[in-house]
């Protein structure tokens, strides 16, 4: 199959209702993404699935939801407002902004821009005359920081700075300062987790590349609670708990590899990022960090808060280290959606596209289609109505037989059911699987059970 290119995933999405540009019918507004009715199936079934693996089965784990607007002081005790930026250059020719660890990336992969301060970046990219990816020229500006939260402002007064808030950059720090809430609430012992998923928000210099980057995105982030010295036997455990998951999610494992941080955050004792090979090349997918206990420890001087827990164990008190997997609800979907695209040659001079998604993930479960609309569609239609009360079904009585499988076939459907004849004569009907293009006879009543049993994760 040919390289597959970002834009034809894009055109791709829209044309069968994954995602469509952001307020399109004004122009649209860059880089930001609407989910259609099947983006937004296929996201809130990548969703459930992680609850389903991170909360649910996940021993000792706890899902919160919090706001997205915090106190500031969250913000600086994390650290934030301080030091939450992009190193930033200009081009003095066509003023086009860049990431100065992004053109030294794009430039070379002799040096890793992540080890260089602000100033060797700069002289890296003047001694080597580095070009402006637009115009040519190698003239930047100095190198300034550029903070990426977002503010706001609450109150009646606009401007006023003591309403100043953020949208928050990360949906970690309402774990973090929930967790005595949750340890005391729940009785919860160290070592347990908290996870959320929701918004976050961050005002890119360079986004792009559809919904890899964005200003707005969904994270689903799991802070795991323990105490110092288990910490780096978690950090293990938790960065093979997240690749078993794409695996498990049916990612190509040729296209996954990890990414272990040369240079750490200054709170990381080990970070290590589950990268995915996206159609542009190789992208951060889901980081592992082991925190320490910088975050609640900062808490506790920002908030005068003591967040030591009481070991019933051994009766020690202690912070806990944190063990953090975070990753992007909408980077996981988009690399689930490059990934399920292929198309298959058939053999007799025609082509399919198919989304191939593990069941679990497919928006639509089961399409219901009527062989002959004049004879069969009530019937269909009563069946669509009855089969919905367990999973999503579609209904498509338009063109024939074999366009109907196509259409499903694109948008990932793993079972077709067609009612016909044999339907009324026999109670039967005939069920076609997506990926084998098998159809097998089924009892009308063994239909549930059948696909229950295949969708289950
Ligand atoms: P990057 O290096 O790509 O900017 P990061 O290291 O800043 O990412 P984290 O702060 O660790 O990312 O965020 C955790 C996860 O959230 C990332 O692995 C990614 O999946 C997702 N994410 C981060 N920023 C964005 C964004 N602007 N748009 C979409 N998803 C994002």
């Amino acid at each position: 199959m040919e390289k597959l290119e970002m834009e034809k995933i894009v055109n791709y999405c829209k044309q069968y209702g994954f995602v469509y540009q952001g307020s399109e019918i004004y122009g649209g507004l860059a880089n930001t993404w609407d989910y259609g009715p099947l983006g937004c199936r296929l996201k809130n079934n990548v969703k459930d699935l992680w609850r389903k693996r991170f909360i649910q089965e996940n021993k000792n784990s706890y899902e919160i939801d919090a706001d997205i607007l915090m106190h500031p002081k969250v913000w600086e005790a994390s650290g934030h407002t301080t030091s939450f930026s992009d190193p930033l250059v200009d081009c003095k020719n066509c003023k086009s902004r860049y990431r100065a660890d992004n053109l030294i990336s794009g430039y070379t992969n002799l040096v890793n821009p992540d080890l260089m301060s602000d100033e060797e970046m700069i002289r890296y990219i003047r001694d080597n005359q580095i070009q402006c990816p637009k115009c040519g020229k190698s003239d930047f500006t100095d190198i300034r920081e550029f903070n990426l939260m977002f503010e706001t402002y609450r109150g009646v007064v606009r401007g006023d700075k003591n309403g100043l808030v953020y949208l928050r950059p990360e949906t970690a720090q309402g774990e973090f300062v929930n967790f005595l809430n949750v340890q005391r609430t729940m009785r919860a012992k160290v070592p347990f987790g908290i996870g959320q998923i929701g918004k976050s928000f961050r005002n890119e210099i360079t986004p792009g590349n559809f919904t890899f980057r964005t200003i707005e995105f969904e994270q689903m982030e799991h802070q795991f609670f323990c105490k110092e010295g288990t910490d780096s036997g978690f950090y293990k455990f938790y960065k093979e708990y997240a690749m078993n998951f794409c695996r498990d999610l049916g990612i190509d494992t040729d296209k996954l590899r990890y990414h272990d941080h040369d240079k750490l955050a200054h709170y990381a004792k080990e970070a290590c990022d589950i990268e995915y090979l996206f159609p542009m090349g190789w992208g951060e997918l889901w980081g592992t960090h082991n925190r320490t206990n910088y975050d609640l420890r900062r808490h506790q001087e920002y908030s005068g808060v003591s967040q030591e827990y009481l070991d019933p164990l051994d009766n020690t008190k202690y912070i806990p280290y944190v063990i953090e997997s975070s990753v992007g609800c909408d980077r996981l979907t988009l690399a689930l959606l490059c990934d399920s695209y292929r198309e298959e040659d058939l053999g007799d001079g025609t082509t399919r596209e198919v989304m191939g998604f593990i069941p679990a993930l497919a928006p639509y479960k089961v399409a219901i289609l009527p062989l002959v609309k004049k004879y069969h569609s009530e019937y269909a239609k009563e069946l669509k109505e009855k089969l919905s009360k367990y999973f999503m079904c579609t209904y498509d009585e338009t063109g024939s037989i074999g366009k109907r499988y196509r259409r499903c076939d694109a948008i990932g459907v793993p079972y077709c059911i067609t009612v016909d004849d044999e339907t009324f004569n026999q109670g039967t009907v005939t069920l076609r699987d997506r990926d084998t293009m098998e159809q097998i006879v089924l009892p009308v009543e063994e239909i549930e059970e059948y696909v229950m049993e295949r969708i289950q994760f």
